[in-house]
């Protein structure tokens, strides 16, 4: 009988750790020991190329799954380079040097096992599934086969043994029993085994082969046949490695469709392939729809990341900025180690290289399609472009030069969609800054007092009327050099010379009796004034500080700033054509307490006209019914 062996008690620690591993990520057992196999076969490989002694062509190489139900064992089995007696007790006996546990030592991040669901930590994670692991392995060039067993508890043992189908490594996993959450006998299952393979080694260059059984329906009055015959469950080569002119966008869209769980094909694909600093293929797509959850902070971003054709990420958000978070696809790089974990890829420089490209290139699919296919793009667009005001406003500008381009805003001009580019492409010859409008929808800006103005003038105005608008306008403070102004801005001027001087002779003569409004309303505006801006209307209301009237409402709304509301400084504009303004200055010669009243109204309107609720809606009920007995 073999000597029992002790693990190195930082293998213990890490054993302890993973069989108490969460069930879902128990799975990845067999992406790990296919890995190996796929390791080990290589290394065969690549000695044969150059050592006729070694006999074997790139056909001869297999990877072999058999399952046995009743003996409830699962058998690994591959022709690779085997392992010594030596290399067995050094890879097996301890971890000490793996990847994933030299990270964990560092950190000690106690109890958190996600490590292992997302990186694996290699012929250990056997054990999550397995009671008991056996390994014969007979080493290319060696007489000796050696056989390693054990239950992850008690050590392990190593013996000599006869391997009879020669060099190669074989696993035979005992599962574990089954209990009322755990059902260890699924990883029996041909299916399951051949959905886990499709899953995470699909794209393994060896074929992995499984004896299925097949059940056969030919007669309906017969019994049905069961056959058994050994299939290649992996397709081995990967969409994204073939080349480009091999695929039909049919080939591109099933993909993407059987992948990413889509029923809708995508807008578009990149397929990129690069060598060079970084050595990575990459198979975007930019989806048609956006998932339910999209806008809500359940939505995970990130590319599935592989590592010469074996899956060892789900999700890599550190592949793609916020702004292209709708991204989906595949990345592939031999750059890349198998065990990295989530943490220290943050810190890969490989990786921020590939991220970077990656974002240059989706950036350039969109402005090429914005160019080529204007309806394309504005359907794209009404879906995701949100997330790029998103994208500048969170990134403080720095996503700016990135996404500039990309933005698009319905306008007065026919009520389209436009770029900042085509907006600053028609702006009249004299026109400095870059005018908005804010509103709830495009019908309700239309009806702003102000707009009258910019559109008799013929000037363009952009409509803001997402929320998060005018916070990304304001981030980016101005675009080719042209500033953002709001066409409620206090300081707006669209006048003449003359004009201007006639205004502020009228101002001037009536600034006794602003001075009496503004006090009658003193709480709520810092100031009453003549208007500029209006044409039939009677007032509006403008701000005159860095919070503007529309800022205000958005960040009033939010529920973290319940109790401490901000407030826009308002001032209550009269528009001096307006039969109004004559009423008006006979009240302050005739009968001031009505002044105050209409005062009152008139800032209340004021506020219904802006989109906002009024502040005391029995006092204004009660003014406008006064007026009318
Ligand atoms: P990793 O694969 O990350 O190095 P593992 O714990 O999975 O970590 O494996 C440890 C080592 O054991 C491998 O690096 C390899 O040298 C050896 N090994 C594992 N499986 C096989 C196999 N099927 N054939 C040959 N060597 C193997």
């Amino acid at each position: 009988m073999a000597q029992t062996k002790q693990f190195k008690a930082e293998s213990k620690r890490l054993l302890d750790m993973m069989i108490n591993s969460i069930y879902t990520h128990k799975e990845i057992f067999l992406r790990e020991i296919i890995s190996n196999a796929s390791d080990a076969i290589d290394k065969l490989y690549f000695k044969s190329l150059t050592d006729t002694s070694v006999g074997m062509n790139k056909a001869d190489f297999e990877i072999n799954l058999a399952a046995d139900k009743e003996a409830r064992t699962l058998t690994i089995s591959d022709n690779g380079i085997g392992m010594t007696e030596e290399e067995l007790e050094n890879n097996l006996g301890t971890i000490a040097n793996s990847g994933s546990f030299a990270f964990k030592k560092d950190n000690d991040l106690g109890d958190d096992v996600d490590i292992i669901g997302q990186f694996g930590v290699g012929f250990y994670s056997t054990f999550m599934v397995a009671k008991e692991v056996t390994v014969i392995t007979k080493a290319y060039g060696s007489d000796t086969a050696y056989k390693w067993v054990s239950n992850g508890v008690d050590g392990y043992t190593v013996e000599e043994t006869e391997k009879p189908d020669g060099v190669g490594t074989t696993i035979i996993l005992t599962m574990k029993d089954d209990t009322d959450d755990e059902k260890y006998s699924e990883f029996l299952d041909q299916t399951k085994l051949q959905s886990l393979v499709k899953k995470y080694s699909d794209y393994i260059r060896f074929p992995i082969k499984m004896e299925l059984e097949k059940t056969h329906y030919e007669d309906a009055d017969k019994e049905p046949t069961i056959t058994k015959e050994v299939e290649t469950l992996n397709s081995m080569t990967p969409v994204w490695k073939r080349n480009k002119n091999e695929l039909t966008d049919d080939d591109y869209n099933n993909f993407y469709m059987e992948k990413f769980m889509d029923y809708e094909p995508p807008i578009t694909h990149i397929h990129s392939k690069n060598e060079g600093i970084a050595t990575y293929d990459a198979l975007l797509y930019i989806p048609a729809r956006a998932p339910f959850d999209y806008y809500s902070k359940d939505y995970e971003k990130g590319l599935q990341l592989y590592s010469s054709g074996v899956m060892i990420m789900e999700k890599c958000a550190d592949l793609l900025p916020d702004w292209f978070s709708f991204v989906k696809g595949v990345v592939d790089s031999e750059d890349l180690s198998l065990n990295i974990s989530r943490e220290l890829l943050q810190h890969d420089r490989q990786l921020k290289i590939i991220a970077k490209n990656l974002e240059k290139s989706i950036k350039n699919e969109l402005t090429k399609m914005l160019k080529n296919d204007r309806e394309k793009y504005e359907k794209f667009y009404n879906v995701f472009g949100l997330q790029f005001k998103f994208g500048i406003y969170q990134s403080y500008g720095a996503a700016n030069d990135t996404l500039k381009d990309l933005l698009m805003f319905k306008s007065s001009f026919e009520g389209k969609n436009v770029t900042l580019a085509e907006y600053v492409s028609r702006m009249k010859e004299d026109q400095k800054e870059i005018y908005y409008a804010c509103g709830e929808s495009a019908e309700r800006i239309e009806k702003l007092p102000q707009l009258e103005r910019f559109k008799d003038k013929g000037l363009e105005v952009l409509y803001l009327t997402a929320d998060v608008d005018e916070f990304c306008v304001k981030v980016m403070m101005n675009y080719d050099g042209k500033a953002f102004k709001s066409i409620s801005d206090t300081d707006i001027d669209l006048d003449t010379e003359e004009e201007k001087e006639a205004a502020k002779k009228l101002d001037e003569e009536n600034k006794d009796m602003f001075d009496f409004m503004q006090k009658a309303i003193s709480d709520k505006v810092k100031s009453v004034r003549l208007s500029k801006k209006l044409k039939s209307y009677p007032v509006c209301l403008s701000s005159d500080g860095a919070i503007t009237i529309e800022m205000e409402k958005v960040l009033n709304a939010m529920p973290q700033n319940e109790g401490n509301k901000v407030k826009a400084e308002k001032a209550l504009e009269i528009n001096p054509e307006h039969p109004i303004f004559e009423k008006l200055k006979d009240l302050y010669e005739n009968d001031r307490d009505k002044l105050t009243d209409y005062t009152k109204l008139l800032y209340s309107q004021a506020l219904l006209i802006e989109g906002m609720s009024i502040e005391d809606p029995v006092e204004f009920a009660n003014l406008v019914c006064g007026l009318m007995v």
